[in-house]
């Protein structure tokens, strides 16, 4: 069976990084933990507690720690844990991705400035829970067009309209979505600064999944069940290709293709490791 495996699948710049620092922590002869799941990939993560890797649920775990080092993943973290960290004298592996890092910045530079911070990005993601912790002044976090509608109609803000306001974005946020946001503060009269910080790893790998998708019969995304990003992949294939299949590994796989089926198409999420998506393809080549 010919397969048409994505080229922009699995991991990305930032999460490739961060697993490896975390890997190369290991056997140093010291506890190791992560603050949160170094990436949502249930058998990366299970592989890395075989290792003796720990994983710190929060800032509350945190402050039970007296010993061992902390990576921090590429979602980034907010500043309370950096001084957190500081305090009591962990040592500490930073593995921000610099895409994130450099939101943090402006976040710091802009609210230090008296700026007042939109972020526009999901308020549950860690990442965005980062990013707020690193502004000094109020924060906003909006994902919808009601959001906007309502932050830009209240009447308190009738009042703060010449506040200055700096918006950024989550990096994974779509970015049709965000123009359309940036654009209600901008009809509105409001004085925005905005740094458009969504990364392109999203977006080439939606592009090509789609791209991939509408070309084949049958389509595979492989990613942890909790990743959004793989969600997400997975219902613009399933826009495309009706057969699409989301599964975590080869043995999530039942697929029932007569031989002669158009090629298979292959993406997988940005927490999707390699020899997972190896696997997947060859079983997929030798056995249809
Ligand atoms: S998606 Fe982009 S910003 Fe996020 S970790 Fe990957 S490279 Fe960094």
């Amino acid at each position: 069976m010919e397969v048409i495996r994505a080229k922009s699948a699995g991991f990305c710049f930032g999460v490739k990084r961060a697993v490896e620092k975390v890997y190369e922590q290991i056997g140093k002869g010291r506890k190791i933990y992560t603050f949160g799941p170094i990436i949502h990939n249930e058998e990366v993560v299970r592989d890395l507690e075989a290792r003796g890797v720990s994983v710190i649920e929060g800032i509350e775990e945190l402050k039970a720690l007296d010993e061992g080092m902390v990576v921090i993943r590429s979602h980034g973290v907010s500043k309370e844990v950096y001084d957190l960290l500081e305090k009591k004298g962990l040592e500490c592996v930073d593995a921000t991705c610099p895409f994130v890092k450099r939101i943090h910045d402006i976040v710091e530079k802009e609210s230090g400035q008296g700026k007042k911070i939109v972020i526009i990005g999901n308020p549950g993601h860690p990442e965005v829970e980062g990013i707020k912790g690193w502004s000094s002044g109020e924060v906003e976090i909006i994902e919808s067009i009601e959001q906007a509608e309502r932050f830009t109609n209240e009447e308190k803000n009738l009042a703060v309209k010449e506040e200055k306001i700096c918006i950024v974005s989550q990096t994974t946020f779509n970015y049709n979505k965000f123009k359309e946001l940036v654009e209600i503060f901008l009809k509105k009269g409001y004085n925005v600064s905005v740094a458009n910080t969504i990364c392109s790893a999203t977006e080439e790998r939606q592009t090509e999944a789609r791209q991939i998708a509408s070309q084949v019969e049958n389509m595979i995304v492989i990613g942890g069940t909790h990743s959004s990003n793989t969600r997400k992949l997975y219902e613009i294939c399933k826009e495309e290709c009706e057969n699409t299949y989301f599964i975590q590994t080869l043995d999530d796989l039942r697929l029932e293709l007569p031989k002669a089926a158009s090629p298979v198409g292959i993406t997988a999420g940005a927490s999707t490791p390699n020899n997972i998506i190896e696997e997947v393809q060859n079983y997929v080549r030798i056995n249809f």
